[in-house]
């Protein structure tokens, strides 16, 4: 065959199958299952295997996920697809015996988006298409209500407006409004036909301004023309995995009194109990449940309302759960006293409902043990460790009563919009605490969501969009407040006759749903709970990773043995240079011009620091505790230059003979003299031991006379002295030599030896690099994973928020690198110089100490590298040990990670 020449294009048209863009749904049949989770998308997913199961689901069809990928390469929506979904449409018309918008029964759809892990309300969806000037009356003719006509009709008109034409939802909702003043009607409900016939007419004007455009009449053309848009909205929100879209037949619960809609759990998702849980309206469309313009009724009253539909439901869901194993969260709408089904998905839950439905189902022999264990997201253990009120300590004032969404208990200042949130929020590291209070929330507060300590809405059920993702972040909420008048506009929030504004103080209970005046404290909470230790007695027994704490003093160190720590990754001794009856001895060592007057500075901290490891080594018996040497630059512990300079500018000038001047001046002098330009790179860590070995002479003093003291009385310690920031074999030989010889001075003195390690921290490139050199002289490695992100790529953790928003938006990262360790680039340097550690020293003994270190996905990370132990602030040890568990036993049981989506 000679070599074709044929154009580009005629080579890739030889034919072969198309691929398959549309799977259909409906007559008791799909062509999808519910396995196709990357095709379909969740939602089309669960739409197809509950049509198999022979649910009552409306009929539609599913465009699957690839052809939305396509949408993203290439920019246009191929001919092929467009042939393939006017097939589907046409065999939806037959199955229905009607046709899309025409004739005196027109067939109306939903458009509903659904990638593979659902996003609750994350995406848009838009109901009654097919509705236009002519059969809106086709509509209300055959169903013999023009005002349920005319209110599908506006709805449409509403969610097309937002969703396709990107007109800002609060212009429609400013007509509606308006016209409920007008008609002086409370609720949505009480517009008759008239007034929805003239709020339509409004909404498109309201369309004709904002798009230049009129509201389209022809509904298979503007779904034709619009379908980019559609795809272009979604894309902004989904990522590479693209998102599925469905269309099904509309069915109808603002039918009148015998239709309605809701949504439900199979089991209480806040508390785990084995209830039946869900909120339903007579009379409502879509989404009217969960946005929170009615208060939903609770589900059981169904049961009283329509029996037998009440009695199919639960059928059909225990079903649903059943068959998923896993409790589902469920959407259905009665039409005139028919069932049907409309979405079903595996129901988000607080962290203790997580643990508890885990046990149940074991209970019930729905799942095993092993199963259970992925059941609970590490993250959600911080429910047991949420804080309560202190009920006693303060007069509590209620001033409303809300539902208790999602449990725990926030305190801190009211701010009414998420930007307001973020700024007063201020950074991840000294953040404020601030309430963002709302009528309700949308997908648009997501980033004030995530600054806020809770949340609190004044509208919305249990299932609005704040309860369902405050539950998910584990964040205490409370929704549905209504005794609360909340006005974003106005910057207020009223109750009764109080009102109050922005940085006012309240208190938000949301294991109870009350919301309280001013600043309560916060208790504790106790991590000793049965189930909790029923659960992680499943867990435990995969892991292999060790769990450390980091703890400075005592107090923490009991907390953290507490939460099952089993050591101490990361005692900083600087913080204990911070107290009140130190800080003078620390400054007179810094202002020391002499090794001796410097000594004899560093000779009254002794006792102090001895008596602090003394006390954490008490408290860890048994488990390795280590202790880094002086890290900060010493001007940290001086006085602020500016400070310095006001004060002796002021004192210049109304005490000019005051004797304190000179004092001041030295310590300015001294203070200018550290200054440097880049201190996170400047002369700390071992730097500063070299330059003054006597400071980790003494530091090493007090830790081997502390523990040779508990040692004497019984105790099994296990000293780690840390080496900060090396970079070379020659600085870690320096330090572990002082060390080394310090210990032989102590045990000599006190006719006692302990057992104890030399070792470094790995925070620079550069000691990643030559590892194997460093191994020789430290006996273990814990990698500082802050500053080693932050040499590493070069990013300033203090200033990383100026550009870090940007990079996430434009995809540059996926998240930011000190919450989660970047696997790619920092993960390799932590893997390499293990792997370089470990030639040189076999038994090497290697961890990480960052804020990584209770972070699920960098716990799994350093499990999958080989390291020995994580180590973590206290409160993410049950964490870390359940993510480090999880990593392990999916090792082992080979499962892809199962975890709750
Ligand atoms: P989300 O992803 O936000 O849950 P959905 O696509 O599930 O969005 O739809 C939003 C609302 O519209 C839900 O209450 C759903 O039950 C309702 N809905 C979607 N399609 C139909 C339909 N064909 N008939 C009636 N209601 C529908
Ligand atoms: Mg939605
Ligand atoms: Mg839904």
């Amino acid at each position: 065959m000679s070599t074709s020449t044929m154009p580009q294009d005629k080579i890739h048209a030889v034919p072969s199958t198309p691929t398959q863009y549309i799977y259909f749904f409906g007559g008791g049949k799909a062509e999808g299952n519910g396995k196709m989770k990357d095709a379909l998308g969740g939602k089309g997913a669960g739409l197809a295997e509950m049509t198999n199961a022979a649910l009552p689901v409306p009929p539609g069809f599913t465009i699957q996920t690839e052809a939305c990928r396509e949408y993203m390469r290439s920019g246009k929506v191929s001919p092929e697809i467009d042939r393939q979904m006017d097939e589907a449409m046409h065999r939806l018309e037959t199955l229905q015996g009607q046709h899309l918008g025409r004739g005196d029964n027109p067939l109306l759809v939903s458009v509903r988006s659904g990638a593979k892990f659902s996003m609750p309300g994350m995406m848009d969806t838009i109901l009654n298409l097919g509705l236009n000037d002519q059969s809106v009356a086709a509509l209300a003719e055959r169903s013999k209500s023009a005002r349920f006509a005319y209110d599908s009709y506006r709805r449409l008109i509403q969610m097309f407006g937002s969703v396709v034409l990107e007109i800002p939802k609060s212009e429609f909702e400013e007509v509606f409004d308006a016209k409920k003043k007008q008609k002086k009607a409370k609720l949505d409900m009480d517009l008759d036909a008239k007034a929805l016939q003239e709020v339509v007419a409004e909404y498109k004007k309201v369309v004709k301004k904002h798009a230049k455009r009129d509201f389209p009449q022809d509904p298979r053309e503007s779904w034709e023309n619009d379908r980019a848009k559609y795809y272009r909205r979604i894309n902004n929100i989904s990522d590479d995995l693209g998102t599925a879209v469905n269309v099904q037949a509309m069915v109808f619960g603002n039918l009148g009194e015998t239709s309605g809609t809701g949504v439900g759990f199979t089991r209480n998702p806040a508390t785990g109990d084995r209830e039946f849980y869900g909120e339903f309206l007579m009379n409502a469309q879509g989404e009217d449940v969960v946005a929170g313009i009615r208060t939903p009724v609770p589900i059981l009253e169904l049961e009283r309302v329509m029996p037998k539909v009440y009695g199919e439901l639960r059928e059909i869901t225990s079903r649903l759960e059943k068959h998923y194993k896993d409790m589902q969260d469920f959407e259905f709408t009665i039409q005139e006293g028919r069932l049907y089904m409309l979405q079903t998905r595996n129901g988000k839950r607080t962290g203790r409902a997580a643990v508890r439905i885990g046990i149940h189902m074991v209970e019930e022999g729905l799942i095993t043990k092993e199963e259970a264990i992925f059941r609970v997201e590490p993250n959600q253990l911080y429910d047991f460790l949420v804080p309560r009120l202190d009920e006693k300590a303060s007069k509590i004032e209620v001033l409303a009563k809300g539902l208790p969404a999602s449990p725990g208990a926030a305190v801190g200042q009211i701010v009414f919009s998420a930007d307001a949130a973020v700024k007063k929020a201020g950074p991840a590291d000294k953040r404020v605490p601030v309430i963002l209070v709302r009528a309700e929330t949308t997908p648009e507060d997501i980033h004030g969501m995530q600054v806020a300590a809770g949340i609190l809405t004044s509208r919305g059920g249990m299932t609005s969009h704040a309860a369902v993702v405050t539950r998910g972040m584990g964040k205490c909420c409370v929704v549905g407040a209504g005794d609360l008048a909340v006005s974003e506009k106005d910057g207020e929030m009223r109750v009764g006759k109080q009102v109050f504004r922005e940085g006012d103080w309240i208190s938000v209970d949301g294991t109870t749903g009350r919301v309280i005046k001013g600043k309560l404290n916060t208790l504790a909470a106790s991590p000793d709970n049965s189930e909790l230790r029923t659960f992680m007695a499943w867990a435990e027994p995969f892991r292999t990773l060790r769990v450390r704490a980091n703890a400075d003093i005592p107090p923490d160190a009991i907390q953290a043995r507490a939460f099952g720590a089993e050591g101490i990754g990361l005692c900083r001794t600087e913080h204990m240079f911070f107290a009140t009856d130190r800080i003078p001895h620390m400054r007179t060592m810094i202002m020391a011009r002499t090794e001796k007057d410097r000594r004899a500075a560093l000779k009254r901290l002794l006792p102090m620091q001895r008596k602090d490891f003394i006390g954490i080594f008490r408290v860890m018996d048994g488990f390795p505790v280590t202790i880094r040497t002086l890290d900060p630059p010493l001007h940290e512990f001086l006085p602020r230059r500016e400070e310095l300079m006001v004060e002796i500018a002021v004192l210049e000038a109304t005490k000019p003979k005051s004797p304190k001047l000179k004092g001041l001046r030295t310590v300015l002098q001294r203070v200018e003299e550290l200054h440097e330009f880049n201190p996170m790179l400047g002369h700390r860590g071992c730097r500063l031991g070299i330059s003054y070995p006597e400071i980790t002479e003494m530091q090493a003093r007090a830790i081997f006379e502390a523990a040779v003291a508990v040692a004497q009385d019984g105790v099994k310690v296990l000293p780690e002295v840390m080496i900060p920031l090396t970079g070379t074999r020659q600085e870690m030989a320096n330090q572990a030599a002082v060390v080394r010889r310090v210990a032989d001075e102590v045990f000599a003195e006190k006719k006692k030896r302990v057992e104890y390690m030399v070792g470094t921290m790995i925070e620079l490139p550069r000691a990643a690099l030559v590892a194997d050199e460093i191994a020789q002289e430290a006996e273990f490695f814990s990698f500082g994973t802050n500053d080693l992100t932050q040499t590493t790529f070069g990013f300033s953790r203090d200033d990383i928020n100026k550009f870090l928003p940007d990079y996430i938006e434009q995809g540059i990262l996926k998240q930011d690198p000190f919450a989660v360790l970047d696997r790619e680039g920092v993960g390799q340097l932590v893997k390499m110089a293990t792997d370089k550690g470990r030639k040189s020293r076999s038994n090497l003994k290697v961890g990480i100490c960052g804020e990584h270190g209770g972070d699920p996905s960098s716990v799994e990370f350093c499990h999958q590298i080989g390291l020995n132990y994580v180590s973590c602030s206290p409160f993410r040890v049950l964490t870390a040990r359940l993510a480090a568990a999880q990593a392990a036993a999916s090792d082992k049981l080979k499962v892809e990670g199962g975890r709750t989506k």
